[in-house]
């Protein structure tokens, strides 16, 4: 058979011990087995990720059995968005496919993302047709997320997952971003890039435990959110246009008041008028400060992710 091109997995792998040995083991006999993908040389990267289990030995072993594996160690958690733009910095392949170790992202799936890929497109999106087992609370709650992206962007998320298929071109101009808050799943919609998209059930877990809390998935959101729209600064002016216009009310109603022989309501009218606007004051405040932080992270340059070791 003649080999045509060559595929990169990407794998970001925390604490994923449990997982890791089934997830190489599914890859590789698809690739056995699968024509379509067998017609692609495949090269996997591992991206360990500061594990603190027993990840980084058993890659490591991978690493040594299989020359078409490579691994590298980050010196401490970084977050999954570095490992994976560590990953697209190292791939040579002529398309990379990014997927989570625990099988969560369906390996199944890429003959179909390699067909498509073939046909012509740039990027393949993972869709989630099935969100898998999350709360209703969890749902409901990324729903309104992509609603709020979506309003604010205009660019609609719904479904989207980490699991894609990037071409060496889409590959580059993502590496070509310099900055550090990256929000993955989002970047390659905005690069508008010719995506087919290719649907997905979410399995559960192979093992171990996903790494997402409530606290952590609400600072991605506002992360995520801020560093693709600028609509939270501009409601900050409109919040002080409105408060303005509290205020003149209020003051047309003091001075007819006043002409009337009335007498002004003065402590009610004044707690409220103190609280509205010191609540629109610090609330603006929070939204500046987290676009400052923003920029305060982009402009001290560290870089997004420091590498141990390397096989
Ligand atoms: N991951 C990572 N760094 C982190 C957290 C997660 O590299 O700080 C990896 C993890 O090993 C897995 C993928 O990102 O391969 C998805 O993580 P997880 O399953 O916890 O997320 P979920 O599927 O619940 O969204
Ligand atoms: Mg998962």
């Amino acid at each position: 058979m003649v080999i045509m091109s060559k595929v990169s997995i990407v794998v970001p792998c925390y604490n994923e011990a449990d997982t890791i040995v089934k997830f190489h083991q599914s890859v590789t006999s698809l690739w056995e087995e699968n024509e379509t993908a067998a017609a692609h040389e495949l090269e996997l990267l591992f991206i360990n990720d500061g594990s603190v289990d027993d990840t980084g030995r058993i890659l490591r072993e991978l690493a040594a059995s299989d020359p078409r594996i490579h691994y590298t160690g980050f010196s401490r958690n970084f977050g999954k968005e570095a490992a994976i733009f560590c990953g697209l910095k190292q791939a040579s392949g002529d398309a990379v496919i990014v997927m989570d170790a625990d099988l969560q992202h369906p390996p199944e799936k890429i003959p179909e993302m390699l067909l498509k890929w073939q046909e012509g497109y740039t990027v393949v999106e993972g869709i989630k047709s099935d969100r898998g087992r999350e709360g209703a609370m969890h749902g409901l709650l990324t729903c309104l997320f992509y609603r709020l992206f979506r309003g604010s962007t205009g660019i609609d998320i719904a479904g989207a997952s980490d699991y894609k298929l990037l071409s060496r071109k889409a590959v580059d101009a993502l590496n070509a971003m310099p900055e550090r808050v990256t929000f993955f799943r989002a970047l390659t919609y905005w690069t508008g890039f010719r995506s087919a998209k290719v649907t997905f059930d979410v399995a559960d877990r192979t093992g171990g435990r996903s790494k997402w809390t409530g606290f952590s998935l609400l600072r991605y959101a506002i992360n995520d959110l801020t560093s693709f729209s600028y609509l939270p600064l501009r409601i900050i002016g409109i919040m002080g246009l409105i408060v303005f216009f509290i205020g003149i009310l209020l003051g047309i109603d003091a001075v007819i008041s006043y002409f009337s022989g009335k007498s002004v309501g003065g402590y009610p009218s004044l707690v409220i008028l103190i609280t509205l606007s010191t609540g629109a004051i610090l609330l603006s405040l929070g939204i500046i400060a987290i676009y400052l932080a923003g920029i305060y992270i982009e402009i001290k340059d560290r870089p997004r992710y420091l590498i141990e070791d390397r096989h």
